[in-house]
């Protein structure tokens, strides 16, 4: 008799404490199977040319796997292994410190108070105008190092605080040196309508016709994004800018992404769902019949559990009728300088637990696999299973629910992208 042939890896993590596996994946269409998490004891994982191939108990690798002859072995002794979490929402590209705005915000200042005072999105494009390129991307960098320690291995950035032509596009050439710099996957979206600046007030359909006929080809010629977002609120766009600013994007291949119902129910999950939109964010103000035309639609909602605390709003989104909908519930951090400085994937899952009232699982998959589907990779990344990428975050101890309990101080082991060791500490 033949033995089977064994599976070939070159990359094994072996011996881990528990590996977390999800049992009932949403696949991108429907509703939500089930938000269990499998924690698999003393198990192993191996991966060849960055992609898994297989995951088991520990003492069946020798005879499932054959480890060719230059694999790397890595002991996991003592650590537990999750999915590489998927930050699918931030500005970590930004200029200046508006730590003044966050202090006169705790003291009961209104936002037009902070306006009044020089503060808001506009501050921050004063400061990207002001700064060097290359300044601006030191500091990104950095920034993105701290959030590799808290254990993701994939991040989408945004522009939208240039708001010219010049700047915008100075905003996405850092994401493009960042995506070569950095060993983490990241995803750049345009957002040049972020808001409507100073000087174009006066004028704002010429602003969103400059942006259409303009910028969107321009980025799009240039191959500095995957995603268009819009900013859809009664003090930014219209839903029929929105459209507008959306469908140019889908004509030159940008997916959309869209900032809908932080404020004010404006019609923005509506337009996520007609134009097919990746993911609809915020979502802080969104109801019943907001969630039942969310259903099956295949839009990711994303809620930012980090703003709504930061901002200290009086309610968060609600995710837990989102989630008994059966909707493919998302979370993301929201980086930015105005409305969230917390930073990295362990805080995020910490206030998904405490802010949302969302299980340890429940806030796990929300960051991995749906996020990963929030950026349209949910086939590719967010999970640990065969066929996917060799994305991982090791933590110590031997269960992921010390991640959230922890609140921000877990850091990682290791961090591994694509079968590559990001951070080690093997
Ligand atoms: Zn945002």
């Amino acid at each position: 008799m033949i033995a089977p042939a064994k599976i070939s890896a070159d990359f094994i993590v072996h011996n881990l404490a528990s590996v977390v596996v999800f049992p009932e994946p949403y696949r991108g269409q429907g509703t939500v199977p089930g938000w269990r998490t499998e924690e698999l004891k003393n198990a192993s994982i191996a991966s060849r040319e960055g992609v898994i191939v297989w995951v088991g108990p520990a003492a069946r690798l020798s005879e499932e796997v054959h480890v060719e002859a230059n694999a790397r072995f890595c002991n996991g002794c003592g650590l537990t292994a999750v999915p590489g979490f998927v930050d699918s929402h931030t500005h970590l590209v930004y200029a200046g410190d508006r730590s003044d705005e966050f202090e006169m915000r705790v003291q009961g200042r209104s936002y037009l108070d902070i306006l009044a005072a020089g503060g808001g999105i506009l501050r921050t494009t004063e400061a990207i105008r002001n700064l060097p390129e290359d300044l601006i991307f030191v500091e990104a960098l950095e920034r993105l190092e701290q959030v590799m320690q808290t254990g993701v291995t994939t991040i989408e950035i945004k522009s939208g605080y240039g708001l010219d032509l010049e700047n915008e596009l100075k905003m996405l050439r850092v994401i493009d040196r960042l995506r070569d710099e950095s060993l983490m996957r990241i995803v750049p979206t345009f957002m040049g309508a972020h808001a409507i600046p100073a000087d174009r007030r006066a004028d704002p359909e010429a602003f969103v016709d400059e942006i259409c006929r303009v910028w969107i080809p321009e980025v799009a010629r240039l191959e500095l994004a995957m995603f268009n977002d819009v900013f859809t609120e009664s003090k930014a766009f219209s839903v029929a800018q929105s459209r507008r600013i959306l469908e140019t994007g889908l004509e030159h291949g940008l997916r959309a992404k869209i900032h809908a119902d932080e404020v004010n129910v404006l019609g923005g999950v509506d337009l996520a769902v007609e134009l097919g939109a990746v993911s609809a964010d915020h979502l802080l103000m969104t109801g019943a019949e907001g969630i039942e035309k969310l259903k099956g639609s295949g839009v990711i909602p994303t809620v930012l559990p980090g703003t709504s605390t930061y901002l200290m709003e009086s309610h968060h989104a609600p995710a837990r009728k989102m989630i008994e909908a059966g909707l493919p519930l998302a979370i993301a951090s929201d980086h930015n300088p105005g409305s969230c400085q917390f930073l990295g994937a362990t805080i995020i899952q910490a206030l998904a637990m405490l802010q949302l009232r969302l299980s340890a699982s429940e806030a796990l998959i929300a960051g991995t696999l749906h996020a990963a589907h929030a950026l349209g990779f949910g086939e590719q990344i967010g999970a640990i299973e065969p066929g996917r990428r060799m994305d991982l975050a090791l933590f110590p101890g031997d269960s992921f629910r010390q991640i959230g309990y922890q609140a921000g101080s877990s850091r990682v082991e290791a961090l591994i992208v694509g079968g590559v060791v990001a951070i080690d500490r093997f």
